[in-house]
């Protein structure tokens, strides 16, 4: 192991109110490159005094300040300097999330680099073309219908794509005119302020986005503060349900971007070239640390050894190791812990009598770096605890199914409803065979997010959607006002 700490990486302050601002307790986080496991930098984390300073300039923003005033053309002009600011540090960003969390560099150039500005670009350009207020006849005169900003909003994100999660918060609040709190994973405790450093740049008011670095308990102070009008989360089912019960608690609006455990679904026509090679996209993503990624497979029996032959085949040889070398597929886990949570994983299934057709352990080409080997079981039923527990790293299952009725009856047999695909050569029976299925999103012959379509969970994967002009009516609450004629065009 070369190199001691790298100091220019450390972030001991919180961004609130327009400046740096000292934490009040002394905890920090010590983070370290996910492929080398050397020191990347280190942060502070926040406690709920550091909470309230933020909520109370993110208030004061929103009441005080003129940003719940602007009209829509005013922000989008402020969101565009950003968009523009975080672009030009696109390189660096994508670079230092690929180290916090191994994620692979085409792929974090992507979701790291490009994706952020590109958000704020489409939200800048779609509430300008939002009607924010009408006026609609009614029995006594007539009545303006306005949207009007939610309020405060508290952001927490995960770990897995940190800047896109974010941005997918930040951009539609900052158009509706929303103030936020942003409350980022201690595992990626470093590249959110990069957004710090864009908005200063940018001029966005300040107390307009305030971030404060921190874990759970502060983030559950987030949650229960009273001077937060919405919380926007993404992260696991688990934290969904104990923020969703407060937010429930206190009436609080809420939308919920949780954990999922998603199907593929191989028809019997399907070319398993295609299917391998989507993979990429629908199961291997991110090192599988993806809320969508379709860990069951579920293959028709009269195919079965073929597509377990193919995708074992497949899955043996992704090139494992570091996430900054472009070739790499297959990148670290983000911690230590979560390797041992996906290791762990794999025993159950060992345990459980699945039979292991690929990977299964540590890689031995890689002596440091918390790796594990992309890994395929087959022979696994839908009831075992490897088909119904989110793994979130490179474990897929192989389930077998006699005709289209049982693949769907197995691929909605799960407590979650997030992604899913179809492959077939007959996309309009693909295309049939979607819309059976109980998710939020499912592509057929391929999986690929969109930015201009909603995203999210049906059942236990979570409550409302982001992406797509769907997720600035998150910000916007409606106002109805009574008056004359007078108001009519
Ligand atoms: P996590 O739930 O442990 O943490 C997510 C965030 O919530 C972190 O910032 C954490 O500090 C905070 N948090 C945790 N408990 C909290 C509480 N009680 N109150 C307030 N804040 C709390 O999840 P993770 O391990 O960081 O991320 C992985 C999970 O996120 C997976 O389940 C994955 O499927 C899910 N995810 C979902 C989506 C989606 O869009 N549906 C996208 C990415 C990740």
């Amino acid at each position: 192991m070369s190199a001691p700490t790298r100091t220019e990486l450390d972030r001991t302050r919180f961004f609130i109110d327009g400046g740096w601002v000292d934490p009040t307790g002394s905890e920090s986080h010590q983070a370290l490159d996910a492929a080398t496991e050397e020191p990347l930098g280190t942060a502070a984390l926040g406690t709920a005094a550091d909470i309230d300073a933020a909520v109370g300039a993110a208030r004061r923003a929103l009441d005080e300040g003129p940003w719940g005033r602007t009209t829509a053309d005013e922000r989008a002009e402020v969101m565009i300097r950003f968009a523009d600011a975080l672009a030009a540090r696109g390189e660096a960003t994508s670079t230092l999330v690929t180290r916090e969390n191994g994620m692979p560099i085409a792929l974090s150039t992507a979701f790291n680099g490009a994706a952020p500005a590109g958000l704020l670009q489409m939200y800048a350009a779609m509430v300008q073309q939002t009607a924010l207020e009408e006026v609609r006849q009614s029995q006594a005169g007539a009545t303006l219908v306005r949207r009007e900003p939610v309020g405060v909003v508290g952001a927490i994100t995960p770990w897995n794509y940190p800047q896109t999660l974010a941005m997918m918060k930040i951009a539609p609040a900052l158009a509706a005119g929303c103030t936020i709190v942003l409350k980022p994973s201690p595992e990626t405790a470093l590249d959110s302020y990069v957004f710090a450093d864009a908005a200063l740049e940018a001029g966005l008011p300040p107390g307009v986005l305030n971030i404060v670095l921190a874990g759970r308990e502060a983030g559950s102070a987030l949650v229960a503060h009273p001077g937060v009008d919405k919380i926007a989360f993404t992260g696991s089912t688990a934290a969904g349900r104990i923020i969703g019960a407060e937010c429930g608690r206190q009436i609080k609006r809420a939308t919920l971007e949780l954990g999922g455990k998603s199907a593929s679904i191989v028809l019997e026509d399907a070319d398993l070239d295609v299917f391998v090679a989507g993979l990429a996209g629908a199961s291997y993503m991110n090192n599988s640390q993806t809320c969508t990624t379709q860990a069951r497979i579920l293959a028709p029996r009269s195919r079965y050894e073929e597509v377990v032959e193919a995708l074992a085949e497949h899955t043996r040889a992704l090139r494992v190791g570091n996430p900054l070398d472009p070739t790499v597929e297959i990148g670290p886990m983000a911690s230590q812990t979560h390797l041992e949570r996906v290791l762990g994983y794999i025993d159950v299934a060992r345990q459980d009598g699945a039979r292991l057709v690929a990977g299964g352990g540590r890689p031995a080409s890689e002596d440091r770096g918390w790796f594990v080997e992309p890994t395929v079981f087959a022979d696994v039923a839908n009831t075992d605890r490897i088909a119904r527990e989110e793994v979130f790293g490179p474990v897929l299952t192989v389930t077998p199914y006699d005709g289209d009725d049982e693949a769907v009856r197995l691929a909605n047999d799960s407590e979650y409803g997030l992604g899913g695909s179809v492959w077939t050569a007959d996309e309009q029976r693909g295309v049939d065979i979607a819309r059976r299925v109980r998710t939020g999103t499912i592509g057929v012959n391929y999986y690929q997010l969109d930015l201009g379509s909603p995203f999210g969970g049906m059942k236990a994967s979570g409550i409302g959607r982001e992406l797509g002009p769907e997720a600035l009516s998150n910000y916007l609450e409606y106002k109805s006002i009574y008056a004359s004629a007078a108001f009519l065009p």
